[in-house]
């Protein structure tokens, strides 16, 4: 706290004699891995523009999201709502995007909002001066754009490049008169992880050492034993790793690209395909290959984001708006990469629950901090409402984290409410749980009633359930007993009728 203070009392004194209204950039990517940012210390690669903002900015240790997948993490950002209020549960959903946004708020106080790139909302933006956005998922070579006047168009280039391009070109045409406040949505490094074509190989030298529980048994925790998810057995030859591209679903990834595009690819993956198929690799060797393989390719996707969000910093260097900006970095969620020996998200579990999250607000923030209070994405809107003076309104169950930043240094939330819903691909079990700073319950509902608690002092890695373990009775029951009251609290009454049903 006092370390805090001091470096907050440095950092304010420019700040606060020029206040005016700042421009919020916020940086929204898609299944970014906290473990693949250099900043995180787990050491996998290197990302010296996203290090950049936690060095200059604050880095947070401790950010989750309230329902790990992709469109409803983004309508959660921008309601500051749980999914079961802003009606986005799961990514088969419409959002209604005639509802209180934040960015609405914000446009009604005088500044310019624009969204760009992955939106994955299904409804058309509202509430934005400007947008472009990625239809659905949107592609990684010559991406299509809907436009604001009905129109798709197809760009060439790489969706990250292209994306990054295209914010810029809205920045320089803008009101220079008026705040402004840019949501750009990368589609990176979303599956199915296709690097750009000047990043291809840069990995090939690496061997990814396998993390500690890639041979997971899923003992004790049913809705693991259930999912469909494994790189073993769920990641995809041609699909996810660029092998035999010419045949099966996904096809279309690579017939949309140019020539010289497809040159380039062929010449990087044909030979590895060509050692592969003369290797006849099974069992675990084949389970191994696919793990470096996605892992040089989920990699090398995610050099690019760095790249280019190092080009929207230098943006805001060069046309001096970095002192008076708060950027924001994070992901949709967080992703497994190999842990239970998985790729995807969505389950409550450390790796997916948590997001990447980095923030620079100059003079505001003290520069280089790292953030151990618990802050969720369904805190953003009350950030950027609070940042921009504008009243925060009662509706939204988000806390603003700019208390935890600067005098007076507030203590964060105690706990976090978490509820997936989606029954689908992957096949995940939906659930819901809370998170304290030693303990996680998780209750599984609809395809099976399981409760799974973990002490994550003990047990980071969560492979031990605890529930209904000898000794654990006193803290399931307190436990148990916050959950209903966050369950309360955000009015999620699905899960204050599943907690009603004994099992
Ligand atoms: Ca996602």
């Amino acid at each position: 706290m006092k370390k805090l203070l001091f470096l907050w009392l440095l950092c304010s004194a420019g700040y606060l004699r020029a206040q005016q209204r700042p421009n919020i950039v916020i940086i929204v990517s898609d299944d970014h891995a906290f473990q693949a940012i250099g900043a995180y210390g787990h050491g996998l690669m290197q990302t010296p523009n996203l290090d950049r903002i936690a060095r200059e900015g604050v880095r947070f240790d401790r950010a989750y999201v309230t329902n790990s997948i992709c469109g409803p993490s983004r309508a959660v950002i921008l309601t500051g709502k749980y999914s079961h209020k802003n009606g986005f549960k799961d990514n088969h959903s419409r959002f209604d995007a005639s509802q209180d946004i934040f960015v609405k708020r914000l446009r009604t106080a005088g500044y310019q909002t624009a969204w760009i790139g992955k939106w994955h909302l299904e409804t058309k933006p509202e509430g934005f001066d400007y947008w472009q956005v990625l239809p659905g998922q949107g592609q990684y070579f010559n991406p299509d754009f809907l436009t604001m006047d009905g129109r798709t168009i197809r760009k060439e280039g790489y969706a990250t490049n292209v994306i990054t391009d295209d914010a810029q070109h809205w920045l320089d045409g803008r009101d220079k008169d008026k705040p402004f406040c840019l949501i750009v949505g990368h589609k990176a490094p979303h599956r199915t992880w296709m690097p750009d074509t000047s990043d291809l190989g840069m990995f090939d030298n690496r061997t990814f050492p396998l993390p500690a529980n890639f041979y997971d048994k899923y003992e004790g925790r049913y809705a693991a034993q259930h999912q469909d998810m494994s790189i073993e057995k769920t990641m995809r030859l041609g699909y996810d790793l660029k092998m035999l591209p010419d045949t099966g679903f996904g096809k279309g990834f690579f017939t949309r690209m140019t020539p010289a595009q497809r040159a380039r690819y062929d010449a990087y993956y044909k030979p590895i395909e060509a050692e592969f198929l003369r290797q006849k690799l099974s069992g675990r060797a084949l389970t191994e290959w696919k793990y470096q393989r996605y892992m040089r390719d989920y990699l090398s996707t995610c050099a690019s984001l760095d790249r280019n969000i190092g080009r929207m910093l230098q943006y805001l260097d060069d046309h001096d708006l970095t002192r008076n900006t708060l950027v924001i970095y994070l992901s949709d969620q967080g992703f497994y990469l190999g842990e239970h020996g998985w790729f995807d998200k969505r389950f409550m579990y450390e790796e997916s629950f948590r997001t990447p999250m980095l923030a620079r607000f100059p003079g505001v923030f003290p520069a280089g901090s790292t953030i151990n209070e618990m802050v969720m994405n369904l805190d953003i809107a009350p950030t950027c409402l609070q940042a921009a003076g504008v009243e925060v309104p009662k509706e939204i169950q988000g806390e603003s984290f700019l208390p935890l930043l600067r005098p007076p240094f507030q203590a964060g939330r105690k706990s976090m409410y978490y509820h997936y819903y989606e029954r689908g691909e992957h096949s995940v079990i939906p659930h819901f749980g809370i998170r304290t700073q030693r303990y996680k319950l998780i209750r599984f509902y609809d395809v099976a009633d399981r409760w799974e608690l973990f002490d994550l002092q003990k047990d980071p890695s969560e492979m031990h359930n605890l529930y209904g373990k000898k000794g654990y009775e006193r803290i399931t029951a307190a436990l148990k007993k916050e959950l209903a009251e966050l369950a309360a609290k955000y009015e999620d009454e699905e899960a204050l009728g599943l907690l009603a049903k004994k099992i």
